[in-house]
């Protein structure tokens, strides 16, 4: 597999551009391979090429970097748009007439949140070329936040998915390689270390583990039942659809997100309940002021939801409740129910490779290390303790000074 070392060569003034935006059938485009890599004549072969093309801030334009220098070999293929993601837009070859041997990464990072890009930032100021890999989510939770109000340097406060767009910009600027995928599989127990990446291989010889965590679920079976048909995750995502416009909500939790949450729905829900197991708020001093002192929200304290109803009609009508004190039960109608009671770590690919604590988290020790020499870890995969964007983000910049240095001393 060839990562991103193409460069758009002998191309009409725009032909490219033109082609990303249209998301046009298949063209033409002609690339120069880069003097590294090994190219073997192969005949028709499908190779699958992804070449990265950044954005112009402000136009619709694409331009296909890193330039290759030297005097490469010509590489001659059909190119069509296969992926969209955020401003980075990938190109997939479909047609070409030679094979490309895969050649290994310096520096491979899984994740795109505060640790990853962080990490891709510091990385590729270092030379080092890092390839980056999104996941699911591009940009990580906090893509899902409305506004960020604790990241230095925004004294307005910053929409979460705009935060995390500057941040790929940023490393993209200095040679970052964001490329749209999820890793299956990891094979760390020799050298290269080897990722499975959407069925496809890649070598690296040092890994930045910033997978971050993802929402935690109750965990009952009325609430798998019901995802997508009033229960959600994410208030911020699915707050003003019309199902849940003008009536009553519920937001389990009582925790930053759940009051974040809480408060976000005021703008569409006719009342907000904020049911929480006990009698005080673990969220900040500050969300917690906000949230009590707003008219629409309505604590319901010492309660859990046993129940999220109704599965019999397929949609949420209410949630059963039970008073943890009294042991009352009652139901309490409502069209949406807003689960925010915290985050599991993003680690099951490593299980058995990684040295990880009961609830998953990554273990690390001396700085980001991991037991695996050459693979760090960074972020929300690793921190249960402060859990924070501006905390992954000075880790991702540690994990990444981390594995420059390991790569100097591997070089050494
Ligand atoms: P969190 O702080 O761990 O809070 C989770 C909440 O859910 C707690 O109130 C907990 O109750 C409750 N909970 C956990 N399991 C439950 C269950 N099975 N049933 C019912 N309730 C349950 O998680 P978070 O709110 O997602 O915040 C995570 C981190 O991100 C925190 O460090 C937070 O400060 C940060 N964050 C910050 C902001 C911001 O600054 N604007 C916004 C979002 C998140 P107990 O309190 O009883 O344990």
């Amino acid at each position: 597999m060839l990562l991103c070392l193409a460069e758009a060569e002998q191309k009409p003034a725009g032909d490219t551009d033109r082609e990303i935006h249209a998301q046009a059938p298949p063209a033409s485009l002609s690339f120069a391979l880069s003097p590294e890599l090994t190219v073997e004549r192969e005949g028709l072969l499908q190779a699958v090429v992804f070449v990265h093309c950044q954005l112009v801030a402000g136009q619709n334009e694409g331009s296909i970097k890193p330039p290759c220098p030297g005097a490469p070999p010509q590489l001659t293929m059909d190119a069509r748009v296969c992926e969209h993601a955020g401003p980075t837009l990938l190109l997939k070859a479909h047609r070409a007439a030679y094979k490309v041997r895969a050649f290994m990464e310096q520096v491979t990072i899984i994740g795109t949140g505060c640790a990853g890009l962080t990490a891709a930032l510091y990385t590729a100021r270092a030379n080092l070329n890092p390839l980056v890999l999104t996941g699911t989510m591009p940009g990580g939770l906090l893509t899902t936040t409305s506004v960020v109000e604790n990241f230095p340097g925004f004294p307005e406060g910053i929409d979460g998915y705009e935060l995390m767009t500057r941040m790929q910009k940023q490393a993209e600027r200095f040679g970052a390689r964001v490329r749209f995928g999820t890793v299956e599989k990891v094979e760390l127990g020799s050298k290269p270390l080897r990722l499975t990446v959407d069925g496809e291989q890649v070598e690296t010889q040092a890994l930045i583990i910033a997978t971050g965590a993802g929402h935690r679920h109750l965990g009952l079976p009325s609430e798998e039942k019901l995802e997508k048909k009033g229960v959600t995750y994410c208030a911020t995502c699915d707050g003003a659809l019309p199902m849940f416009r003008n009536k009553p909500l519920v937001v389990v939790g009582g925790g930053d997100s759940a009051c974040e949450e809480a408060l976000y729905l005021t703008r569409f829900g006719s009342i907000v309940y904020l049911v929480h197991r006990r009698d005080q708020l673990r969220a900040s001093k500050i969300m917690a002021e906000r949230v009590l002192g707003n008219p629409k929200i309505k604590p319901v304290w010492d309660s859990v939801v046993t129940e999220v109803l109704d599965v019999a009609k397929d949609t949420v009508t209410g949630v059963r409740l039970k008073n943890v004190k009294t042991q009352a039960e009652s139901v309490l109608d409502c069209a949406g129910v807003f689960v925010a009671i915290g985050h599991a770590p993003n680690t099951a690919i490593f299980q058995g490779q990684l040295d990880m604590d009961d609830n998953g988290y990554l273990i690390t020790r001396q700085g980001t290390a991991t037991r695996v020499p050459g693979v760090f870890a960074a972020g929300d995969c690793v921190d249960h303790v402060y859990r924070q964007a501006i905390t992954a983000a000075g880790q991702g910049c540690a994990a990444a000074i981390d594995a420059e240095r390991y790569l100097a001393a591997l070089a050494r």
